[in-house]
């Protein structure tokens, strides 16, 4: 009898691939996790019960056919666990390493829920298509034959991205517009190089570019093209711009030096660290946290990426206030726990309520908590009176979120519609705005969000562009 490949969970536990030692990896900015070796990948994939109903699929944003490409790399078929995987997903090795997998695939896997520790879905995932990258298996775009019409794309992201992958595939003419001098959005220039290693995201935009996508960087419409000439050149407009307007912080002190974006920070890091850009601002210590002692505020990946960046550019203590308790924050548990094994001191239920100094020496931080539950039922945290203290610090980083900026105006675009939120308001399933021909994806449509809503978007939204291409062609005939 053949050897049954899958159900391993009761006699095989759960592994992830090798996480380097903390004390390594503090100090630079190389991804974590090691490479599944091959024999432990098929193991790990081996786990899978194969449900008849995957939970882990529905939950997947793309509804990725999880359980057959962990059958594949099971019996060791990975170059077609590659094609059932990359059929779904235009970037699965980045989703595999960056997903939030503990509340998506992996925190709805039936064997995790009977306490067996969920398949290590993400990682297989990653390893599926480094391998595919590895032996070649990944190919160029090529269009069967090219089409006429062509989309313009403001933003390159990941959701213009999947979206320009998707229309590229199909002959269309795609021209992507981004103000920034490299493609990849917040994967380029946000997540830092430990999450998301920069070749990475780079050796994508040279696929697209190799297909045929045209990349019109350093190129910011509203100022060095207008919305209307865009709309103008082509039969379609997809927007994916994201969010990028800080939240601010109030209070006495706050507009003092020393106190920074954490979206500043983050992108002076990854242009100087990961890409030897020449940034004034890092060289000058402005936004460089070596030597300091560093006060993050905010409880999201945002914060925990900026104080494990600040533990790589060698501070001298790294301290996160966050006004509600560890169970309470939105960032990842993952991220806190590897950000602890770092060295990272978490400070729950604080806040800031004052800065001192100018340059800031010391956050004044007022000590919180929980009340009752709010109209969301999220505990709302209140000020513990007369229990304020000083927390010395050089170095502050907000990291608060992201709101959107206000397009209609910056852009003169009157008709686009805009949420009580700012963000545009768009058809969840195509993307359609309130402009005929003029589509929005990803984070301006979500608010800040994550990388895999923005590429699902972007690819029902290429979806629902050729559809309007091929019923405008049987209208024309
Ligand atoms: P973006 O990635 O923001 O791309 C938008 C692009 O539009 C940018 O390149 C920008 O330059 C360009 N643009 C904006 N305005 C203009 C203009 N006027 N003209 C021309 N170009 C313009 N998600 C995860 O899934 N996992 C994570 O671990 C994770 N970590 C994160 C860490 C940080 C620090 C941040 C900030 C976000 C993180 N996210 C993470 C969220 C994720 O990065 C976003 O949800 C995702 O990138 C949104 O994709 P997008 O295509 O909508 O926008
Ligand atoms: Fe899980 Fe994300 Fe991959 Fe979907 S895309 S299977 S949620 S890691
Ligand atoms: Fe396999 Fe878990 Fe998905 Fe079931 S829920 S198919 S066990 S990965």
């Amino acid at each position: 009898m053949a050897k049954q490949p899958m159900l391993k969970f009761v006699t095989v536990g759960r592994d992830m691939p090798e996480k380097r030692a903390a004390d390594a990896r503090a100090h630079d900015f190389q991804e974590i996790y090691a490479e599944f070796a091959e024999r432990k990948a098929e193991e790990q994939a081996g786990r899978c019960s194969q449900c008849g109903v995957p939970y882990c699929q529905s939950h997947c944003p793309l509804h990725n056919n999880i359980p057959d490409w962990l059958k594949l790399t099971a019996e060791g078929r990975l170059e077609e666990a590659y094609e059932v995987s990359q059929a779904t997903n235009t970037f699965p090795e980045i989703c595999g390493r960056i997903c939030p997998q503990d509340r998506l695939c992996e925190g709805n896997c039936v064997i995790e829920q009977s306490g067996h520790g969920t398949v290590t879905i993400g990682a297989v995932e990653k390893y599926i298509t480094d391998t595919a990258w590895e032996e070649g298996w990944v190919k160029p775009l090529t269009p069967a034959q090219e089409r006429p019409e062509s989309v313009g794309i403001i933003g390159a992201g990941p959701g213009g991205l999947a979206a320009a992958d998707v229309l590229r595939r199909a002959g269309v003419q795609v021209t992507v517009y981004d103000r920034y001098d490299r493609a990849g959005g917040l994967m380029t220039y946000g997540i830092p190089g430990f999450k998301l290693e920069k070749p990475v995201v780079m050796r994508r935009n040279e696929q697209l570019e190799a297909g045929g996508v045209t990349f019109r960087l350093n190129c910011a419409v509203g100022e060095d093209i207008s919305f209307e000439q865009i709309r103008e050149e082509h039969d379609a407009v997809i927007i994916a711009t994201g969010v990028y307007k800080s939240r601010e912080l109030q209070g006495p002190g706050a507009g003092a030096q020393g106190i920074v974006r954490a979206i500043d920070f983050l992108t002076a890091s990854n242009r100087a660290v990961n890409f030897g850009d020449s940034v004034p601002e890092f060289e000058s210590g402005e936004l460089n946290a070596e030597g300091k002692r560093v006060v993050v505020i905010g409880g999201g990946d945002t914060a925990m990426d900026c104080v494990r960046t600040s533990i790589r550019q060698g501070a001298t203590s790294v301290k996160c206030l966050y006004r509600r308790d560890r169970h309470n924050m939105p960032g990842s548990q993952r991220e806190v726990a590897n950000a602890e094994e770092e060295g990272v001191e978490f400070e729950w239920l604080t806040a800031p309520k004052g800065f001192k100094g100018d340059p800031v020496n010391a956050v004044v931080v007022q000590k919180m908590r929980l009340g009752q539950p709010d109209a969301t039922g999220r505990q709302s945290p209140e000020v513990i009176e007369g229990a304020d203290y000083d927390e010395p610090a050089d170095l502050v980083i907000k990291a608060l979120g992201f709101e959107p900026e206000e397009l209609p105006k910056l852009w003169g675009a009157d008709g686009l519609e805009v949420t009580r939120w700012g963000t545009v308001k768009a058809d969840f399933g195509s993307g359609e705005t309130s402009i005929p021909g003029v589509y929005a994806v990803g984070d301006i449509v979500r608010g800040a969000s994550l990388v895999v809503w923005a590429i699902r978007d972007g690819r029902d939204c290429a979806s629902a562009v050729l559809d309007r291409f091929a019923a405008t062609a049987v209208a024309a005939e």
